[in-house]
């Protein structure tokens, strides 16, 4: 089967799994999900289903990436965060929909290889920041929307605080961080008024705090420190 036949057949299952929205699914026959996972994964790019990319991380299944899309509600007027950039790819789709997408990931190997992609693809909207996404983009803040594509214990506060109070909404996973008990929850801020709904479960891997230890630079430093 061609790339192009698999692909309209990935866009017809998501509209039946629920994906109704039309410019999300839109976006989605758009974005070329194969630039976005590994060469050994090309024949698989558009089977609904999430695949390993480095560092250990996962791009996740079309279908979730289609359902907390649609529930973000987004208009080509709205700034929006994503926390957990991975491949690019949901970043990819979110610049599609929104004015702007800023997207944190804390690895920066992935962040260079997403960032690449982007230039492919000819999308110019999207903000990069290599850092921990669970304190957010304070001096970008407030967001319109918040996407955190990993799941949290809690709604991290920080993200709370830096989304909009005139209708901000925030989609996470939430749940444990083995996978087992997750749910995606949509949260909608107006004034100091939050209302929460929990949506569908899921499987994501987990937000982690910090950064991940640069081993090269620790060993540089000692190196430098014996040396002197
Ligand atoms: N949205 C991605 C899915 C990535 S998987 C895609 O479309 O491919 C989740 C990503 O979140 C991983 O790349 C992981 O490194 C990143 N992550 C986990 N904790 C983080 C944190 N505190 N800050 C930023 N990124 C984080």
């Amino acid at each position: 089967m061609s790339t192009e036949s698999r692909k309209i057949r990935l866009v017809m299952d998501l509209r039946n799994a629920g994906v109704t929205d039309t410019r999300v699914l839109a976006a989605m026959e758009r974005i070329p999900r194969e630039k976005f996972v590994e060469e050994a994964f090309h024949d698989q790019a558009y089977a609904n289903q999430a695949l390993p990319i480095s560092c250990g991380q996962t791009i996740s299944q079309p279908l979730v990436v289609g359902l907390m899309t649609q529930a973000l509600e987004i208009t080509d007027r709205h700034k929006i965060l994503e926390v957990g950039t991975g491949s690019g790819y949901q970043a990819a789709i979110l610049s599609k929909l929104a004015r702007r997408v800023y997207t944190i990931e804390r690895h920066r190997d992935l962040m260079q290889v997403a960032e690449r992609r982007f230039k492919e693809c000819n999308l110019h909207n999207i903000t990069t920041l290599v850092g921990d996404g669970y304190k957010g983009w304070p001096a970008q803040a407030p967001f319109d929307r918040i996407l955190v594509t990993a799941a949290a214990r809690l709604v991290p506060p920080e993200l709370v605080a830096q989304l909009s109070d005139e209708g901000g909404i925030m989609v996470l996973p939430v749940g444990d961080v083995g996978g087992l008990h997750q749910e995606v929850i949509r949260v909608r801020k107006e004034g100091t008024q939050f209302q929460s709904e929990r949506l569908f479960p899921v499987r994501f891997v987990p937000l982690v705090q910090g950064l991940p230890q640069d081993h090269s630079a620790a060993r540089r430093a000692a190196r430098e420190r014996e040396e002197s």
